[in-house]
């Protein structure tokens, strides 16, 4: 019960402004404590106090509950709220301690985005509300409230989160957890890959007999970590499991009954079809019958800037995968394609590059000519040349043009760029757009 408690939320984006409102929707007597100047515009209430620099008045708190984009680590007002012994939480944890209902969490390196909108249509043929939130961009405590006000037993919060945002968990315990692959990514933020990988396996860590856990079992590391616990559901492209795959189509190891062919689906690459595993897993332990979970996957839509076919009318295909923000997305988009590919690669890091991982993922043969751009265009081009054609453009439009002009007949143009896009964009949505208007006007 925290109705007439101090709350002090830390940071004003989307996560910030849900929590505050959950909170002065129970009752509270809410702080929201920002440092950055932003529009605050998603409140309910006037009776939420707003700050602009971090005060003491946090230090005046019952509970603190913490944004996904801050970082714990170099916000000192964070260090004088722990030494003061008052609890700090996550908007995940608090939200979680007011939902009666059931819910799917699901995280990962790569592949969140499309599984949370896979199985989000899916769970529609089951549950009259079904409220999508977390990492996806819309916070999981205002659609709590959405369920405090609704009158429906039939109802279901799917939640998409990031490593941040299994920051500062401590009952937090879903139905059932999907944990779709673990590689290198934010270690700028997480300091090294074990402190990264642990944060992650939070989605788990208080699971018991009754949770069920989704996992990916071609994921070495976290095929070691999850068998220890009780109720799992394994996937694999190799192995059998309660589903399989086979020439690209999903069983039932049941029945052997086909469940889905990729083919039939918008949905290119193997990665792809690890993601619609992970979906029809998660519909099965939730007996979502066959027919309608084929029909959702045929009837889905790829979201934009993954993998997104842009449609020109010649024999090049182009590929705007500006969502390919690490090294290991751009792996798996590199493997979708079995022509010759051009592969655009760079944008922005803070992070050390790895020439060996590096060198790995560009070997691969189909890749006839690189170009780097951006920030780090330079510093990738200095190791990738030893081993491909390449070429630097620091532009992002000159890149593209470059690229463009070394399609040949059959040939894949990918963007794909492994990188963060902040040098040239403020997004990967603005770098993609920009992409598909580059491509558009060149082929005009
Ligand atoms: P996330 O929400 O985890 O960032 P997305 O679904 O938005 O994941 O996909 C981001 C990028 O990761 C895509 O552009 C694609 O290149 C790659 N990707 C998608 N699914 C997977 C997967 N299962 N394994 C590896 N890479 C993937």
């Amino acid at each position: 019960n925290i109705s007439n408690k101090k709350v002090t939320v830390l940071g004003a984006g989307i996560s910030g402004q849900g929590a505050s409102n959950l909170a002065i929707h129970l009752g509270a007597d809410v702080l929201l404590s920002t440092n950055k100047k932003q529009s605050i515009s998603n409140l309910i209430s006037d009776k939420i106090n707003i700050e602009f620099s971090h005060s003491s008045k946090c230090l005046n708190s019952d509970l603190v509950i913490i944004s996904p984009g801050i970082n714990p680590d170099k916000v000192n007002i964070i260090k004088q709220i722990a030494t003061s012994g008052i609890p700090i939480i996550s908007e995940i944890e608090f939200g979680y301690w007011f939902s009666k209902s059931p819910i799917i969490s699901v995280t990962g390196s790569n592949g969140k985005s499309t599984v949370v909108k896979i199985i989000n249509d899916i769970f529609k043929h089951k549950y009259k509300k079904v409220l999508l939130g977390g990492n996806i961009g819309k916070s999981f405590c205002n659609n709590v409230i959405n369920e405090l006000e609704s009158n429906t037993k039939s109802l279901i919060h799917i939640l998409e989160l990031s490593s941040f945002q299994l920051q500062k968990i401590i009952t937090f315990k879903p139905i059932l957890s999907c944990i779709l692959n673990v590689q290198k990514d934010h270690l700028d933020r997480h300091g090294n890959f074990l402190n990264y990988f642990n944060d992650k396996m939070n989605i788990i860590k208080n699971a018991d007999d009754n949770s069920s856990i989704v996992y990916n079992q071609d994921d070495i590391r976290l095929n070691q970590y999850c068998k220890k616990y009780k109720k799992i559901f394994p996937f694999s492209l190799k192995n059998k499991n309660t589903i399989y795959t086979k020439s690209k189509i999903v069983y039932d190891n049941n029945s052997n009954e086909p469940i889905i062919n990729q083919k039939d689906t918008k949905l290119i690459g193997s990665h792809n079809l690890q993601n619609i595993l992970a979906a029809v897993q998660i519909s099965k332990i939730f007996n979502i019958n066959n027919k309608n979970i084929k029909k959702s996957l045929i009837n889905f839509n790829p979201l934009k800037h993954r993998m997104e076919k842009i449609e020109i009318n010649n024999n090049i295909l182009i590929i705007n995968d500006s969502k390919g923000t690490n090294l290991f997305s751009t792996q798996s988009a590199i493997n979708s394609f079995k022509n010759k590919i051009i592969l655009i690669l760079g944008g922005f890091s803070n992070e050390q590059i790895d020439s060996n991982e590096l060198v790995n993922i560009i070997k691969n043969e189909n890749i006839i000519k690189i170009v780097c751009y951006g920030d780090i265009g330079q510093q990738l081009f200095k190791i990738i040349s030893k081993h491909k054609e390449s070429i630097f453009k620091k532009e992002f439009s000159k890149a593209v043009h470059e690229a463009l002009g070394h399609a040949k007949k059959d040939s894949t143009v990918l963007l794909s760029p492994g990188f963060k896009s902040f040098d040239q964009f403020n997004s990967f949505e603005e770098r993609g757009e920009t992409f598909k208007k580059i491509v558009y006007k060149y082929y005009a």
